[in-house]
């Protein structure tokens, strides 16, 4: 029987093992800091860990087959888990036009015109768009849209997935006109005084009114988009993420489910997918909702570690970006307004509770603080009600994105005990524009990492990728920085250390996933799932401050090198 074994030495080793989330609470148990007790050599068999430690305590493990690897100083941390992203969506987006980093909304458009003049005569123009750093900083409306592009329907979707704006054309075939009913909390169709929609949809399902009108992508494209985003992630050494509303992509459930296991049957996908279905969906609040095990009956149990159905999606509010996030006072940037309430408490708390009745982990995006209140009476409902004290806890429900948290939130989450699922590089991207939506005391309570850890709240970081470009070396950077683009601190005191972004990068973001038996610790007996990279992350501040960071230079997963070389 032949063993592939493979010894990695002369290098660091963050292990991410014998520590804590924080720093304090790592050295109380002997360990430098939260990114756990160093190392400098690794070995591995097929895809397991069989031993860590110094050179001189691995490198004797090493027979005559084994491959032996001198990393020459570099670096190896616990391969990436992002536990809220979009895989799906981030492949098909990969080949639209992004517009955003132009001056302005005139900018944009002159590009958007141009990458038109370059399609078929008939062809749809589906680009994406973020008005956040234009000097304007207003959505394109059908107006701007129809005297760039006149000829041909023109689609723009929000980077957050929570807005959209169509030009004339694109509406006529969308059937969206003045009788075009809102539908509270799905998709809010903006007018003008007339009564006539300005081409600017939003909510978090704004993209739906336009779903039957766009041309269908096929089978095969949807799960070469599944491959692309695969080869994305694991350049930025992410060994394991999830689709955090399976079926949003504007293809549906079905046909998503099918591309994911069509790409990994194929060996095209190589970072594993929990799949979280949008349960809202799927039926109506007061109906039981479909069983993990019934969305897993359509995936070949062989695939059932690639694609782990066991977390679902459910939405309390939209985006902060949009002003759709649900805030208990109103935005500081549009007053009377205080954004959209996806469902309201009731159904949603109905929706909790059927999830956790038919077994899932339930994972509720909220972003504003009304949104984190409607979703904390729910789950303190599961602890009332079928689920008992520790219940949350036990399930690991979670909280996506809980971004703005006043104390007696903190308190309550802490109670309940959810955890909580945050993406570092959403201030970084959108920073200022939070600033302006809330005001300087409300936007200090923005992404409180420090003060959750330090109550003792479990604590995932993430991407939400497409959103942002969501590599988790820039996650880490951003959760350090805790500023928006201009460089402005948004709330500097709740910023994390570099060991304990890499800690909630790993070790957080495994244990959010139900991986930690696998993932997010480098020990003996975890998969070899590794990124290798180019310096020490929690090294100084090299990064941090706008130089160029860690380069991830090899991607393990199973011990296969999946993007890089080990040479
Ligand atoms: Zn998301």
């Amino acid at each position: 029987m032949t063993h592939r074994y493979v010894v990695l030495h002369g290098g660091l080793i963050l292990t991410v093992d014998g520590c804590a989330a924080t720093d304090a609470a790592s050295r109380a148990l002997g360990a430098p800091d939260a990114a756990g007790r160093r190392a400098t050599a690794v070995a591995f068999a097929h895809d397991r860990i069989l031993a860590v430690g110094t050179d001189a305590e691995v490198l004797p493990l090493a027979g005559p087959d084994s491959t032996v690897v001198d990393l020459r100083g570099r670096v190896v941390v616990p391969g990436f888990v992002d536990p809220h992203a979009h895989p799906l969506g981030e492949g098909m987006d990969a080949g639209k036009v992004l517009v955003g980093s132009e001056l302005d909304l005139r900018g944009a458009l002159r590009r958007l015109s141009d990458a038109a003049s370059r399609l078929d005569p008939d062809a749809w123009l589906l680009a994406r768009y973020d008005q956040t750093r234009w000097r304007d900083a207003r959505h394109p409306t059908r107006d701007d849209l129809d005297r760039a592009i006149p000829d041909r329907p023109v689609l723009l979707a929000h980077v957050s997935g929570h807005a959209m704006a169509a030009n004339s054309l694109a509406l006529a075939f969308a059937g969206v006109g003045p009788q075009t009913a809102d539908v509270a909390g799905r998709w809010a169709v903006e007018r003008d005084v007339h009564g006539e929609p300005t081409g600017v949809v939003v909510g978090t399902d704004a993209a739906s009114l336009f779903e039957a009108a766009v041309p269908p992508v096929t089978p095969g494209e949807l799960a070469d988009a599944v491959a692309r985003a695969s080869d994305r992630l694991a350049a930025d050494g992410v060994v394991a993420t999830a689709d955090a509303d399976l079926g949003s992509d504007g293809v549906g459930l079905e046909a998503a489910l099918r591309a994911y296991v069509a790409a990994a049957a194929d060996g095209r996908l190589r970072p594993s997918v929990s799949l979280l279905p949008g349960l809202a969906r799927l039926g109506p609040p007061d109906a039981a909702p479909p069983a993990p095990a019934d969305i897993a009956a359509s995936i070949p149990p062989r695939l059932w570690d690639r694609l782990p159905v066991r977390s679902c999606k459910l939405k309390a509010d939209g985006a902060m970006t949009t002003r759709t996030a649900r805030l208990r006072d109103d935005y500081a940037d549009e007053p009377g307004w205080r954004g959209l309430a996806v469902e309201d408490a009731d159904a949603l708390r109905a929706r909790v509770l059927g999830a956790h009745a038919a077994g899932w982990q339930v994972c509720t995006h909220a972003i504003g603080d009304a949104a984190v209140d409607a979703v904390l009476d729910a789950l303190e409902a599961v602890e009332a009600s079928a689920g008992g004290p520790g219940a949350v806890a036990t399930r690991r429900h979670r909280i996506e994105h809980a971004m703005l948290l006043d104390d007696a939130a903190i308190d309550r989450i802490a109670r309940v005990g959810a955890t909580l699922s945050m993406q570092p590089e959403f201030v970084a991207w959108a920073g200022d524009t939070y600033r302006a939506r809330l005001g300087d005391a409300r936007a200090a309570r923005m992404n409180r990492y420090r003060s959750v850890l330090a109550a003792g709240i479990p604590v995932a970081f993430g991407s939400d990728r497409p959103v942002v470009l969501g590599a988790p070396i820039a996650g880490i950077a951003a959760a350090v920085r805790h500023a928006g683009p201009s460089g402005t601190g948004l709330a500097p005191e709740e910023a994390t250390s570099a060991a304990e972004a890499l800690h909630a990068w790993t070790a957080g973001a495994a244990r959010a996933s139900g991986l930690e038996g696998d993932l997010g610790r480098i020990a003996v007996g975890m998969r070899a799932d590794l990124a290798v990279l180019s310096a020490d992350p929690t090294e100084g501040r090299p990064w941090q401050d706008g130089r160029p960071g860690p380069k991830v230079v090899a991607t393990l997963i199973g011990g296969d090198v999946v993007h890089g070389d080990l040479g």
